[in-house]
């Protein structure tokens, strides 16, 4: 697989493949998007929105959550608004994300399937990691996004001009629908 994509990758290169994609780091619609790493969107979010290189900065993660007020999410958020120009943000969770209803017990269980030391994670709980919280799925997508907008709206760090949005995507036909 990988060598598939490394050959492919020279040969883009030779073919100039890129000039169609060439832009700048400046969101043209000065927007930022939280969403999913869910394969199904990988092409779909964008073609969906009509979103096509250098328009909007895009963040993704597992279930398009905020696992941190000083994570990664926010750091992006941030370095998007303050040094980018973006002015509005859109969350946008997906229909059957895989990151729902997942049990941070189960994952645990697989992990010493695959040979993660018992002690290590006890060590990692006691040093104050709360594994239900980081690694637990969300029961209700609609209420996660309105979570993560709120996180988002009440930042200390974010400017109070910024507009949040929550939208649900819909995994096979794109439909977005906002969560109010
Ligand atoms: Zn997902």
């Amino acid at each position: 697989m990988l060598e598939e994509i490394l050959e492919f990758n020279r040969k883009f290169v030779e073919n100039k493949g890129y000039e169609k994609y060439i832009t700048n780091k400046y969101p043209d619609k000065k927007i930022a998007i939280l969403s999913c790493m869910d394969t199904r969107l990988t092409e779909l979010l964008p073609a969906a929105l009509g979103i096509h290189n250098g328009d909007v900065k895009i963040i993704k993660n597992a279930g398009a959550v905020i696992s941190h007020p000083f994570g990664s999410v926010i750091r992006s958020l941030l370095v998007a608004i303050i040094e980018l120009g973006v002015e509005e943000v859109m969350v946008i969770a997906h229909s059957d994300c895989g990151a729902c209803h997942m049990e941070s017990e189960e994952i645990i269980a697989r992990m010493k399937e695959r040979g993660i030391k018992p002690e290590a994670i006890d060590m990692i709980r006691y040093c104050g990691v709360d594994f239900d919280s980081w690694l637990g799925g969300f029961d209700d997508p609609e209420s996660s996004v309105r979570n993560t907008v709120k996180t988002i709206k009440t930042h200390p760090l974010i400017p109070k001009d910024i507009k949040v949005h929550g939208f649900i995507i819909d995994s096979l036909t794109g439909e977005l629908t906002k969560v109010v």
